[in-house]
């Protein structure tokens, strides 16, 4: 058996081009959706990732506003930069790229800044307050983007079990809720949990939040299960890349010319040969985080998606 490739790609272009009449709409009424976009410091990862969204904001026509204090700004500094943003009405939802220098409070920062009104990615208290309760609100990119794709490839989820590895407040709660709230029974594993592999073999739909290259093995998989691996790692060690890609020359010979490769948290070959479904790494989920962050955007300027 060779599991179904979800194509990340293709549903984020699809996401996105259903919102072009949408933006177009809200600039005919005179209200350009608008997004911050909050850089602090210089990590590198931090910032491909902005330039990416800003990138998304520019093509569909949302305007950005970037704001990009130095690394050592205090948590008091950065609050004082961006709480004015708050008043401003052409700026819908106020991103800021994670994670924060170590200094830096972000549970504050995300209260005090973005959680009144402006939580385009559904981090904060009253956002996850309300995806507890099932209600509208914006809800955190990654897990919606997994959920939209699931939709879109009619993949059914009542009743089914869904096992998330995971809990961070941005990919696997939200994602748990999420699964929930659409009626499959789910269980949430953590570095804690006994006997993963077990856990992971009861579940329809497999969802791989670690961030630990293939931690998942041929050990953990239902043969046709839904395997939805989140995990973006950066693989710099020959010797775990030649295990994990064994398979695939072409990945070998890309890690030959570039020094590395990004995985992630699922055996590929595994994955491959024993889901009825698959998210590869790269182009699975990636993509759909930024278009729900589009999305995320348009529905606050609509005011669509933030009602109590
Ligand atoms: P966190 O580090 O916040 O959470 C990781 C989770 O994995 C924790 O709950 C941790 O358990 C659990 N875990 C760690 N080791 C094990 C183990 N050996 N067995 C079982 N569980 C374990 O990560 P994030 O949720 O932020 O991200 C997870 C991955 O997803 C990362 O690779 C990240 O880069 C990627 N990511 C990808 C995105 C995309 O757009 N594709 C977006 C966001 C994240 P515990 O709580 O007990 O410590």
């Amino acid at each position: 058996m060779s599991g179904v490739v979800l194509d990340g790609k293709r549903i984020s272009r699809e996401i996105q081009d259903e919102l072009r009449p949408r933006i177009t709409a809200l600039r005919a009424q005179g209200k350009q959706p608008g997004l911050a976009v909050v850089l602090v410091g210089d990590n590198p990862a931090s910032q491909i990732y902005v330039r990416n969204k800003i990138r998304a904001c520019e093509d569909l026509g949302i305007r950005s506003v970037e704001f990009m204090p130095p690394g050592n700004i205090s948590t008091d500094e950065l609050i004082a930069l961006l709480k004015p943003l708050q008043d401003d009405a052409s700026v819908h939802g106020i991103l800021v790229q994670m994670p924060l220098p170590k200094q830096i409070d972000s549970e504050r920062v995300v209260a005090e800044v973005v959680d009144a009104g402006r939580d385009v990615d559904g981090f904060g208290t009253h956002s996850l307050g309300l995806l507890v309760r099932n209600k509208p609100g914006p809800r955190a990119c990654t897990p919606a983007g997994i959920m939209e794709m699931l939709r879109r490839y009619q993949i059914p989820i009542a009743g089914k079990h869904a096992v998330i590895v995971g809990r961070s407040d941005i990919v696997g709660k939200p994602m748990a809720l999420l699964l929930l709230h659409q009626n499959a029974t789910v269980t949430i594993c953590h570095s804690r949990t006994a006997n993963l592999a077990e856990e992971c073999r009861r579940a329809d739909i497999l969802v791989a939040a670690i961030g630990h290259a293939g931690l998942i093995t041929r050990d953990h998989i239902k043969p046709g299960a839904v395997v939805i691996d989140v995990g973006m790692n950066r693989l710099t060690d020959k010797a775990q890349v030649e295990r994990l890609f064994a398979h695939d020359p072409q990945r070998l010979a890309s890690f030959g010319k570039n020094g590395s490769v990004l995985t992630g948290d699922v055996e590929p070959l595994a994955m491959q040969e024993l889901s009825s479904y698959y998210t590869p790494v790269p182009g699975g989920v990636g993509p759909l985080t930024i278009a729900m962050l589009m999305s995320n955007t348009v529905g606050l300027a609509e005011g669509s998606i933030w009602r109590d």
